[in-house]
């Protein structure tokens, strides 16, 4: 893996300004973090800072980003794991679902079966839920409760873009046997929630390569 090398795409916005998603995968389970801004401006969303919280602090100073939130797409063991230090080391919000919160204070029993670094449960600042906003200037980002994988799993939509953590990925869907999941609402949340959204939406899940909503509609097997 090699620092600094994160893929960067830009979307266009309104003809006007850009949003700018750099994809930081870490840990073991290769989590995509994500570093969200708009063009031209200083303040960033970090999406899932799962593991390896050094390093997505380093390539927010690199970029010359300040985190104003962290978002948790859901409150699994691989996504969670650096969103303390993330959060204590730059002063950003901590927003996640409250159905998940079982699942963030078991999560650092997992961490060692992961090899994982210990760490401890998350400190939630805001709890979200379906329809709340989050804003970068004039950019606003709008949460989609999207259950299914955990019952607090949340997909956060921007401007072209919507960041949907472990709910559907290139060709496939996010695990439904864990406790919280259920195939059926996962079913329901992407039909609903994601293929609603513009066809040419980027769709960044949280794991593996992103994705658009026309090509999963088209290709993805459950569906
Ligand atoms: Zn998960
Ligand atoms: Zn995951």
């Amino acid at each position: 893996m090699l620092y600094g090398l994160g893929s960067i795409t830009r979307v266009a916005y309104n003809g006007i300004s850009m949003v700018r998603v750099i994809t930081i995968p870490v840990g073991p389970l290769q989590t995509n973090c994500f570093v969200v801004w708009k063009e031209g401006d200083d303040q960033c969303i970090v999406v899932d800072p799962g593991a390896e919280g050094d390093r997505v602090v380093l390539e927010l100073a690199r970029l010359g980003l300040k985190a104003r939130y962290v978002f948790i797409t859901h409150g699994h063991v691989d996504h969670i794991g650096a969103v303390n230090f993330v959060a204590e080391t730059t002063g950003a919000e901590v927003l996640a679902h409250p159905g998940d919160n079982l699942a963030m204070k078991t999560a650092p029993l997992q961490a060692p079966l992961f090899g994982m670094k210990p760490f401890r449960p998350p400190r939630i600042t805001r709890y979200v839920e379906e329809g709340d906003t989050l804003s970068l200037s004039d950019v606003t980002f709008t949460v989609v409760h999207t259950p299914g994988h955990s019952p607090g799993s949340v997909s956060l939509v921007g401007p072209g873009v919507v960041f949907v953590g472990d709910l559907i990925f290139m060709d496939s869907i996010g695990r439904t046997d864990i406790p919280g999941g259920d195939f059926e609402t996962l079913r329901r949340s992407v039909t609903e929630k994601i293929f609603v959204l513009p066809d040419s939406t980027l769709i960044y899940p949280g794991h593996g390569p992103d994705t658009t909503v026309e090509r999963e509609k088209r290709m993805n097997p459950f569906f």
